[in-house]
């Protein structure tokens, strides 16, 4: 087979081979279901606690506040459905005009549902200060949904100075932190963020299972009712064998953190060896950003085409967010930084 260069991490991950040799147990073994009282179902439910315990200690807060969903866009609707329809004065919600679709769409439901929404244009390297998060604050204001890092430029916003302007103002903030959960360190507390979402395949777990980090005291409703799992908080009989392979496979990002001064360093070199292209330019900052992420665009090439040819020679990458691939609109992220196309 022909030698493969995938560098479309962003999109998703392969599966680590101990992620893989972890989950094993969970279909042979242990595959009870934990919501069961006899042994069986009480060994799996031991587990996935276990699994809570480790995810809760990598994120910096109680067990009792991550909830196991389904992915990163479960997590993400249910944070923002979930916050506004349990607040009775929640008129308007702060987001960004850079999200991913999962909480555009869902911000797009929302404005047919009534409520109106303050899409926040970020700077030209991609970043959204919480100057203009503070400026966009009305006394019907019942969300902030800031994302923590964009997953087209890699862009990392100011989490935490957000995060203070939201407390002060009593407003609930969450984050979408898809794509900074297993590549950059996340504490959860130190940022005083009230909800933050993450997903398993953008770190070596599986497709298919993601979480809810939901700070304890914050009013949210059910996205999906049930049985009583996650404390009743969403039902659906826990995805144990997916639920430890996460687990796992957060534990070994941790581990393997040291590799960013790497990462970045092959980054920046690549960076450079394409900007030596006539007519190329680098989309987004280049200091806050995800270390593994570069975002160029060649002018008078169109991306599509670009991308076929460079899939010929094995190179995996794409144009946009992956879920809008088939789209041939330009990107919604490189339009709000103000990238002609
Ligand atoms: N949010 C961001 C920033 C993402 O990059 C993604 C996936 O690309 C999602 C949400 C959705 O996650 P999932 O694919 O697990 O539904």
């Amino acid at each position: 087979m022909k030698k493969i260069v995938y560098v479309d991490n962003a999109a998703t991950t392969p599966v680590a081979p101990e992620v893989i040799e972890e989950m094993q147990r969970y279909f042979y073994e242990l595959w009870g279901n934990p919501s069961s009282l006899h042994t069986v179902g009480q060994l799996a439910k031991t587990e996935v606690e276990s699994a809570r315990v480790r995810i809760a200690a990598v994120l910096g807060c109680s067990p009792k506040e991550i909830f196991f969903t389904s992915c990163g866009s479960e997590s993400d609707n249910w944070a923002i459905k979930g916050t506004v329809y349990a607040s009775k004065n929640c008129k308007h919600i702060i987001s960004t005009a850079y999200e991913h679709h999962a909480v555009l769409h869902t911000m797009k439901s929302l404005k047919a549902a009534g409520y109106e929404v303050t899409e926040l244009v970020p700077d030209a390297d991609g970043i959204i200060s919480s100057n203009a998060v503070e400026k966009a604050i009305r006394p019907d204001t019942g969300l902030i949904c800031v994302m923590f890092a964009n997953n087209e430029i890699g862009s990392i916003n100011p989490i935490k100075e957000i995060a203070e302007v939201a407390k002060a103002h009593k407003i609930p903030f969450f984050c979408d932190g898809v794509q900074a959960v297993g590549h950059l360190p996340v504490n959860v507390s130190d940022l005083g963020v009230n909800m933050l979402s993450f997903s398993g395949h953008k770190f070596n777990a599986p497709k298919g299972i993601g979480g809810l980090y939901i700070k304890a005291g914050t009013r949210i409703s059910n996205l999906i009712e049930g049985g009583g799992q996650e404390r009743n908080k969403r039902g659906g009989t826990e995805n144990v064998p997916y639920i430890m392979g996460m687990a796992k496979a957060l534990g070994l990002a941790v581990s393997k953190r040291d590799d960013n001064a790497r990462i970045r360093a092959m980054r920046d070199r690549l960076a450079e060896g394409l900007s030596r292209i006539p007519h190329s330019r680098i989309n987004g900052g280049m200091k806050d950003r995800l270390p593994g992420n570069l975002n160029m665009s060649f002018e008078f090439v169109e991306g599509e085409s670009l991308l076929l040819l460079a899939d010929m020679e094995g190179i995996c990458l794409s144009t946009g967010s992956a879920c809008s691939s088939t789209s041939l609109e330009p990107s919604h992220v490189l339009l709000s930084i103000g990238v002609p196309v």
